[in-house]
């Protein structure tokens, strides 16, 4: 008889539970030093995996996505107005996100400053104000925004580079091809490191519980919650306004014709496995077939509205929990970077949570804090999915809608 391997969510699934029974063990039996010893250890190397992976993730992702932009020229204007969508529609997904989190947190449902054991020290996050900011994004040494994971730095940096290698044509094709390489391998790389995350859940969650005390949990509810009214605000707001007005379907014949695709997603976890779902979805809500076929796969891999409310849902529960106030030019500097980095964000299970380390350290919060979260990571992203998954539909309507108002005038 074959054995059959439990697959990863039930392993984590289970690790969580694990990790909150021995955490609330060691809290009451008054031994959380054994947790921080000899447990958090294990998570730390799991999180310096992650840190490790998260510049090269970012730097190659990105320059793909700018090539494959680059081919959309010949595309041409379906081309700009689904990224011109996608974009619209992902900054209102982050404001959503910021303005849910801050009520969250100024009702004083999120904790703040988490007490730590003796001894340990989040680094404190700095505060910068704007203009500052902008000068910093740009680097003067490449290799020491890569030794620094100064994000903001390495996305300039890959803006520059993909450009540069569409500027160059044929010449450029080699680069091209080893970018194209290395991103297969560096994804490779991620599934690698994400299969360990049982590891990484157990030993964070077990030591989070015990140093912590059961409170935390109920604050994680909060967060999920908190993600959820974002999710649920953006689909009835954004969407069923952008199928009524621009896509001329009533939102409720949007949802009803979406629903399997969104099932998909919300289950699977990945835009990418949804796609002959969405697909299927689209065609029958009257979307052009070609152009669904364009729209679909692109925003498969840079249309996440679903991360981005969750990135900065995420953010303020995090900052607020190492005692960070986020000032306004802060909240810009989220929503821009929690902007890109759902661009960023493959279309597989647990991807937005990689590209989260992204925005935490361009704000300076510590990336270790990822871990709090992260054992609930599945629970966030299957809403956040079936979100993404709607919103890539909601564009190939509108995008076929006003291509063939265009046709019809010419
Ligand atoms: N799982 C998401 C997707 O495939 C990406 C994410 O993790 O946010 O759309």
């Amino acid at each position: 008889m074959q054995k059959k391997k439990l697959s990863l969510p039930v392993q984590i699934v289970i690790a969580l539970f694990a990790g909150i029974v021995v955490g609330l063990i060691c809290y009451f039996a008054d031994i959380a030093d054994f947790t921080t010893n000899y447990l958090k250890p294990f998570g730390t190397i799991f999180v310096n995996l992650l840190k490790f992976i998260v510049v090269p993730v970012v730097l190659l992702s990105m320059i793909e996505g700018i090539i494959s932009m680059g081919d959309m020229k010949k595309v041409g204007s379906v081309g700009w107005k689904t990224v011109a969508y996608f974009l619209c529609t992902t900054a209102i997904a982050c404001i959503i996100g910021l303005v849910i989190a801050n009520v969250f947190n100024s009702a004083g449902l999120f904790p703040t400053a988490m007490q730590l054991a003796e001894g340990q020290t989040w680094d404190k996050a700095t505060s910068a104000n704007f203009m500052d900011t902008l000068v910093g994004i740009f680097p003067s040494n490449m290799w020491e925004a890569f030794r620094t994971a100064n994000m903001l730095q390495v996305i300039v940096i890959a803006l520059f580079l993909g450009g540069a290698i569409i500027a160059a044509g044929e010449k450029g094709k080699l680069t091209k091809d080893i970018v194209s390489s290395f991103y297969a391998v560096i994804e490779k790389l991620m599934t690698f490191i994400i299969s360990l995350s049982p590891i990484g859940v157990f030993t964070m969650m077990s030591w989070v519980v015990a140093t912590q005390g059961a409170e935390i949990l109920g604050s994680l509810a909060l967060v999920l919650l908190c993600a959820y009214i974002g999710y649920l605000i953006h689909a009835l707001l954004t969407y069923s306004t952008a199928a009524k007005v621009f896509g001329g379907v009533s939102p409720l014949k949007f949802f009803k014709g979406a629903s399997a695709a969104m099932i998909f997603a919300f289950t699977s976890t990945s835009s990418a496995a949804t796609l002959p779902v969405s697909k299927e979805c689209a065609d029958e809500l009257g979307a052009d077939s070609d152009v669904a076929s364009f729209v679909l796969p692109l925003g498969a891999t840079i249309n996440m509205d679903g991360t981005a409310i969750y990135q900065c849902v995420a953010t303020v529960f995090l900052a607020t929990l190492c005692g960070m106030n986020l000032t306004l030019s802060q909240m810009v500097t989220v929503v821009v970077t929690a902007t890109l980095a759902s661009i960023g964000t493959a279309g597989v299970s647990g991807a937005g949570m990689i590209m989260l380390a992204m925005v935490l350290e361009a704000m300076n919060i510590p990336v270790d804090m990822i871990m709090i979260i992260y054992g609930i990571d599945r629970l966030f992203d299957m809403g956040r999915t079936c979100l993404n998954v709607t919103g890539d539909i909601s564009c190939s309507l509108c995008v076929s809608r006003w291509e063939s108002k265009k046709l019809a005038k010419k």
